[in-house]
């Protein structure tokens, strides 16, 4: 894969939206492959704040601690801290950012003010492809190994292949919760996605449901070249 063209005046704000188990995390990883800015998932971001002990991150610790979700306002202000930083300059990926349609209407202040050229990724996948991917997941109590029931099998099934311990299905990944997550997915996130359009952004709608990681990566890649 060509890499994405470095431009020195620009910096592009990537954003991947998708329902859970549409591959958000696996294509952040594969673009920054071959364009070298920051993967910035909120998850690790809540993780680094808490680590660096500063004032923000104490507060973060107090809330995650005693089992609250983090307040928009201070994902908001992590995010901003973040995005200032140096090796943000050319520009980033943000995955599981904005969540709620009050942190998209912040990012896109933010990114106005910066002059940050924002690239909106929507992974359109199927409802019953993602069911069927994450139905079939297994994993080894042992070693921890992952696989397929469909698309990797282990050898004999049920058994892992390395240490011939049993596989078992995440509590996560049965039917009933991945159906609750994708009904909270549609009334948290597709109002954000409306909030886009309606904008008039740079939008960019890739059809995930049966191609290969490496085909919808390639058109995520051609979308933030052309941004
Ligand atoms: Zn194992």
């Amino acid at each position: 894969m060509e890499p994405v063209a470095q431009r020195r005046e620009s910096c592009r704000g990537v954003i991947l939206f998708g329902p859970p188990g549409s591959g958000k995390g696996t294509q952040a990883k594969l673009l920054v492959e071959t364009w070298p800015v920051p993967h910035i998932s909120t998850g690790e971001m809540l993780r680094d704040a808490i680590e660096s002990g500063d004032s923000i991150g104490r507060e973060v610790s107090a809330i995650v601690r005693g089992g609250g979700l983090v307040p928009d306002a201070l994902v908001n202000l992590l995010v901003e801290r973040r995005l200032a930083q140096p090796d943000c300059a050319a520009g980033f990926v943000l995955d599981g950012y904005p969540r709620t349609l009050e942190q998209a209407k912040v990012t896109m202040d933010l990114f106005r003010q910066r002059g940050i050229r924002e690239v909106v990724i929507y992974l359109a996948v199927d409802y019953n492809v993602i069911i069927a991917r994450l139905t079939g997941r297994r994993q080894c109590a042992s070693c921890g190994a992952l696989y397929h029931v469909a698309f990797q099998p282990p050898r004999r099934d049920g058994v892992c292949d390395f240490d011939g311990e049993a596989l078992y299905q995440r509590d996560d990944d049965t039917e009933a919760v991945i159906r609750q997550r994708l009904v909270a997915y549609e009334e948290k996130t597709l109002p954000i996605l409306r909030y886009f359009q309606e904008s008039g952004r740079r939008w960019v709608e890739v059809a995930s449901s049966t191609e290969s990681p490496l085909w919808v990566n390639e058109r995520i890649r051609q979308a933030v070249e052309a941004a």
